[in-house]
């Protein structure tokens, strides 16, 4: 395997993901009216409706989202501007898993920076860190947040991998930047994956930590709300509605929640 995926760059790998996750066999999807009006027994939009979808094995799945046409969440998409430079180092394993929030960051955040990290090839810090920024690699054994930080000169990069890959990601760039980590609380929103323990918190939930931290509230809002859409997608597409229904009862940003899902379900008619 190893040597199979050695030669593959960036591109070739979002390739490769969307025909693995094509293959990938998830039990019937089950489903129940969240309310009337935007849902029904269709999933969120009627078959067919998506613009445009990849088949393998009879399992179709968005080219974009990763989810099956029926609950496909590509017509809520927000594409959003954030002032704070981000960049993503996602270990190769991970980009190999449709939940990934390093992806979901992709998407809506177009102007942030993706690098694929593995042990074999090493990236060099010009490939990552800005000219004239300071680069903040969050980790939760870094130093406290920093205080009073011009947003414009700084760089922020997310370790997107479990915590041993995102140990061996820190330190192979712990040279270049500053270790730095958030005063996380709560419980995550992160429902798709069962988090080592209590504290933990997916890639997604640091940076609405830290955009938080940075006074960022607008930024903030507008990607918690794509992340929790992202989230309770991904349990309705595994048919877990009991469960999304819960979750969509909990969010913190249910009215835009609601919205986006409003939304997604006008533009299927
Ligand atoms: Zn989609």
């Amino acid at each position: 395997m190893d040597a199979e995926f050695a030669a593959l760059e960036w591109g070739e790998y979002t390739n490769l993901i969307s025909s693995t996750c094509l293959v990938l066999q998830f039990a019937r999807w089950g489903f129940v009216d969240l309310a009337s009006g935007f849902d029904g027994d269709r999933g969120f939009r009627p078959s067919g409706a998506m613009a445009r979808s990849v088949v393998l094995k009879q399992t179709p799945r968005c080219a974009r989202c990763q989810l099956a046409p029926r609950w496909c969440i590509c017509a809520g998409l927000r594409e959003i501007e954030c002032p704070l430079r981000i960049d993503v180092l996602m270990h190769y394993l991970e980009a190999f898993r449709p939940s990934s929030t390093g992806d979901l960051l992709r998407r809506v955040v177009p102007l942030s920076g993706q690098h694929l990290y593995r042990k074999e090839r090493p990236l060099s810090p010009e490939s990552i860190v800005q000219p004239g920024k300071e680069l903040w690699i969050l980790h939760p054994l870094g130093e406290p947040l920093p205080a009073n930080q011009s947003v414009e000169n700084l760089q922020v990069l997310l370790l997107d991998g479990n915590w041993q890959q995102a140990g061996e990601m820190s330190r192979a760039v712990a040279s270049w930047g500053r270790r730095v980590s958030l005063p996380m609380t709560g419980e995550s929103r992160y429902w798709l994956r069962t988090q080592a323990g209590a504290g933990q918190f997916s890639t997604m939930e640091a940076l609405l930590f830290l955009l938080s931290a940075l006074g960022l509230s607008t930024t903030h809002d507008q990607l918690q709300a794509q992340f929790e859409l992202h989230v309770y997608a991904g349990l309705r597409s595994r048919g877990h509605k009991q469960k999304a229904t819960e979750y969509l009862e909990g969010s913190p940003v249910r009215d835009s929640l609601w919205a986006l899902l409003g939304e997604i379900a006008a533009k299927g008619q």
